[in-house]
C-alpha cells in the first residue's frame, strides 16, 4: 500500500504501552524487586493543521517523494514529486484568518521543496486550458499578507477545470467560511485530488508542464465544523457535521457543490488514505459512512 500508517505513528500507542507496564506492575509481589516502568515521553503534539491526522502518514524524508510532508504555518500537505501536485492539503480555519489582507496573486515555485526536485513554476499551467487551483484558499488565509501570499505557492495547487474552481469550488469554500458564523465555529478542511487526466476549457488533458504535473481526473474536499474550543480532535463526536463531496474535473460539471456530497468512507475507498484518524475510531466508523444532508 502505498499509503499506510506505520503503526509505530499511530495515535493512542505510546498509551497502550504505558498501561500494559502499570498493568505489569501491579501484579508484581513484594518478593520482587521493584520493577523499573519506563517512561513514555508523551506524543509530540500534532501540528495545527494536522490536528485529525495525517491522512497518509507522510513525512519529511526526502525519499518519500510521492508521499512528502511540507508543514508550513498556513497549512500542511502531502506532495507527490512525480505528479507535480500534492495529494492532499489540510488546514485548521478560524475567525482569526480572516482579515484584511489583499488577495497577493504572487504564484510562485515553492523553494521549501527538497534540492534538486523539479519545482513546479508559475507559468507551468500557462496555455493547458486548466486553472492553477488552490487547495487552502486565498480567501481563507487573510490574516497578513504573509499569510496569503503563502497560498500562492505552487505545491499548493492542481489544474483544475476552470468552472470546477471558479463556480463549484468557489461556491463551497465560500459555504465553508461562512460557517464560522463570526467565530462561533471553527473548521478542519482537507482537500485533495486523484486519478488522471481531466477536461479543462481546452478539452482533455493527463499532464501538463511536459508530462510534470498530472492533471487529476477527481478533486475532492472534507469539512468538518466544530463549535469554537479547544482539543479539537476529542471534541469529534458522532454529531459533528461533516461535509465531503467529490467531484469530477471536468468543465462541463454542474455548479451546485451539493450534488457532489459524498461520505468520507468513499473517499478514503477511492484514495487509500485515513482521513480524520486522530479522531476515535468508534466516531469516525459513524461520521465517515453518513452523507451530509444539512442546511445550505
Ligand atoms: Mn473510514
Ligand atoms: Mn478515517
Amino acid at each position: 500500500m502505498l499509503f499506510s500508517l506505520p503503526a509505530a505513528l499511530r495515535p493512542g500507542k505510546p498509551l497502550l504501552l504505558l498501561s500494559a507496564a502499570l498493568v505489569a506492575a501491579s501484579c508484581s509481589t513484594t518478593h520482587d524487586p521493584a520493577p523499573v516502568v519506563p517512561v513514555v515521553p508523551p506524543a509530540a503534539p500534532l501540528p495545527e493543521h494536522l490536528t485529525l491526522g495525517n491522512p497518509s502518514g507522510a513525512t519529511a524524508d526526502t525519499t518519500a517523494y510521492t508521499n512528502f510532508l511540507l508543514l508550513k504555518p498556513e497549512y500542511a500537505l502531502s506532495y507527490h514529486r512525480a505528479q507535480g501536485k500534492p495529494n492532499w492539503v489540510s488546514w485548521h480555519l478560524t475567525q482569526a484568518d480572516r482579515g484584511s489582507a489583499d488577495r497577493q496573486d504572487d504564484f510562485r515555485a515553492d523553494a521549501a521543496l527538497p534540492a534538486g526536485w523539479y519545482r513546479v513554476q508559475a507559468t507551468s499551467y500557462v496555455g493547458s486550458g486548466f486553472d492553477r487551483g488552490h487547495n487552502c484558499p486565498s480567501a481563507d488565509r487573510t490574516s497578513s499578507v504573509a499569510a496569503n501570499s503563502a497560498t500562492f505557492l505552487m505545491t499548493n495547487m492542481i489544474p483544475q477545470a476552470p468552472r470546477n474552481n471558479q463556480q463549484t469550488w468557489a461556491n463551497l469554500e465560500n459555504f465553508s467560511r461562512a460557517q464560522l458564523s463570526g467565530g462561533t465555529y471553527e473548521l478542519y478542511i482537507l482537500m485533495g485530488s486523484y486519478g488522471r487526466g481531466g477536461t479543462g476549457s481546452k478539452g482533455f488533458l493527463n499532464t501538463l508542464d511536459n508530462g510534470r504535473v498530472t492533471v487529476p481526473a477527481r478533486i475532492w474536499k472534507v469539512v468538518v465544523l466544530l463549535p469554537a474550543g479547544e482539543n479539537d480532535a476529542a471534541r469529534v463526536t458522532a454529531d459533528t457535521r461533516v461535509i465531503a463531496i467529490d467531484t469530477p474535473n471536468d468543465n462541463t460539471l454542474s455548479t451546485d457543490w451539493s450534488q457532489f456530497r459524498t461520505s468520507v468512507d468513499a473517499i478514503e475507498a477511492a484514495t487509500g488514505l485515513d482521513l480524520l484518524s486522530a479522531v476515535a475510531p468508534a466516531v469516525q466508523q459513524v461520521i465517515e459512512a453518513r452523507t451530509d444532508n444539512g442546511p445550505l
